[in-house]
């Protein structure tokens, strides 16, 4: 495979026809390109040629042009809230960040096809607007909706609550619109349910974080609105009774339930620690808790009866110690924030060390178990904040330091400890036929661990699809491949 040339070899001639063809709209003042080429968690500190701000697909092609022609690495970015740094250029100063913020129209939305066609820079809360606007949910959701993008997520393949009842960006994804690594546009929005005419593009390039094309835009489906929503909090002893708690949800609840997320008490003293207008549910402390939602299409009658019968029945077998349904938006949105805020108190607590893992989600209750013994045998006192989207498999398995050495003192001993713990988390994921990254992608963060667990035959094929749609190796070099 050739490599980009170092841009070094890029003359200020060459640029200033690049700042012609784009003026105003080319950024190349170190200063002014800062909050494109830092990552959201502030890890990743990089540099770059220019930061472009295109406005149609057809700047986007020319700018990718441009880029093939000069040899110049390109680095997409959405709203630059990826948590794995694939959204930063590396520190040469040889890459154009290429952002899509100014691709923000929705196109069109179709309520009888159920779809919405929107540019890749829109606002994933942008998006749901527009869907409510015309009566349809588009149910992505995820805490930095207000900035992250759709052409973002789809390029990370995000999850959130929902993807129990309705999958993760993939598979809300209906078609595409792609500006290839030579700068080509291939339109594949046909928003399509059935489509069997040949290898499925569409997915290759979802999920692959800018390193295989420029997502410009998107169809994505839309769905009813629910008649009515209830969310509710339930004590479980261990994550093994959430699991029996899931099972009697589906069973009853169906294609109702729409989020089911574990919470350990832990993370609840965080939460309510670091923002004291929160409470926990329960006067008692139970060890977890799942935060439950179910979207039913009858009516708040209906949604109130299957919930009541869940619970009692769950109470009466001994699955559940106690529930709580919220009677309001308010305690709708109580219950939530206990959930949203946990990251948030994390951090505030002092450094962490984070895990998006997914494993079978029938073997999570053995896995907490299994890892939380090896990782608290090898580091006594070490704090494991374990909460995540168990509906899905996907859990945030956290390690925070023993609540005695959380000073900016023991920082760097603590953060010293994370190949170890990584290594740990990590093979015992892998030994449950589990994946190292769940909803958050690569990036730079996990690129080589991935490298690690990957079967020499999987690398292969990966490295060879990305030979041939990217052949200079211009599309966000360096992130999710290992070399
Ligand atoms: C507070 C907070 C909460 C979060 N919660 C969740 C959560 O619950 N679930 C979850 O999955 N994620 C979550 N995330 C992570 C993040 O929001 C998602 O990964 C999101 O999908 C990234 O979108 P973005 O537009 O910010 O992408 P960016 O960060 O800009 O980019 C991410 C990757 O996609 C590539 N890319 C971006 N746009 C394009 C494009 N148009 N074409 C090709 N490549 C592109 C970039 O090169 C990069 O590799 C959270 C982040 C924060 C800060």
């Amino acid at each position: 495979m050739k490599t980009a040339n170092p841009s070094a070899a890029v003359t200020q001639t060459e640029l200033a026809g690049l700042r012609a063809s784009f003026a105003g709209r080319l950024i190349t003042d170190p200063s002014d390109q800062e909050p494109f080429t830092i990552d959201w968690r502030r890890r990743y500190i990089g540099r770059a040629l220019a930061v472009a701000l295109p406005e149609s697909v057809d700047d986007v092609a020319a700018v990718v042009r441009w880029c093939a022609q000069h040899r110049v690495p390109v680095v997409a970015q959405g709203g630059n809230t990826g948590l794995s740094g694939g959204a930063t250029p590396d520190d040469s100063g040889r890459a154009i960040v290429l952002s899509l913020a100014r691709l923000n129209r929705v196109r069109s939305i179709d309520t009888i096809n159920n779809s919405i066609i929107v540019e890749a820079g829109c606002t994933l809360d942008g998006v749901r607007e527009a869907a409510a606007g015309a009566g349809r949910l588009f149910p992505l959701s995820l805490p930095s909706g207000g900035t992250c993008t759709i052409g973002g997520n789809l390029s990370t393949n995000a999850g959130g609550t929902g993807v129990l009842r309705y999958g993760n960006a993939r598979e809300l994804c209906l078609g595409l619109e792609v500006v290839t690594a030579e700068g080509e546009v291939w339109n594949g929005l046909r928003g399509l349910r059935k489509d069997n005419t040949g290898y499925d593009l569409r997915d290759l390039y979802i999920g692959a974080e800018g390193t295989l094309g420029i997502i410009t835009a998107a169809t994505m489906k839309l769905f009813p609105q629910p008649a009515a929503q209830i969310t509710a909090i339930a004590a479980v002893a261990d994550p093994h009774a959430a699991l029996k708690l899931l099972e009697m949800a589906q069973d009853q609840l169906g294609a109702s339930l729409t989020a089911f997320e574990l919470i350990s008490d832990l993370c609840l003293d965080l939460v309510v620690r670091h923002h004291p207008d929160c409470q926990k549910p329960f006067r008692e402390a139970s060890p977890y808790v799942v935060l439950l939602e179910t979207s039913d299409s009858e009516g708040e009658a209906h949604a109130n009866a299957s919930f009541e019968k869940l619970m009692s029945d769950a109470i009466e077998s001994g699955v559940v110690a106690d529930a709580v349904v919220a009677q309001s938006i308010a305690q709708t949105q109580a219950m939530w924030q206990l959930r949203e805020l946990i990251s948030e108190a994390q951090a505030t607590e002092g450094k962490n060390i984070k895990h998006d893992v997914s494993v079978p989600i029938s073997d999570i209750g053995r896995f907490i178990d299994q890892t939380n013994a090896l990782v608290e045998a090898r580091f006594p006192g070490i704090r494991m904040v374990v909460f995540g989207h168990v509906g899905d498999g996907n859990l945030h398995y956290n390690v925070s330091p023993p609540a005695d050495r959380t000073g900016p003192e023991h920082e760097a001993w603590f953060l010293g400890l994370q190949p170890e713990i990584n290594l740990l988390v990590h093979d015992a994921v892998a030994a449950a036929n589990g994946s190292i990254s769940a909803e958050h992608g690569l990036g730079q963060l996990r690129r080589d661990e991935a490298a690690r667990y990957k079967s020499p035959v999987e690398k292969a094929l990966m490295w060879r699809l990305k030979t041939a749609l990217d052949p200079l190796d211009i599309m966000n070099p360096g992130k999710v491949l290992a070399p």
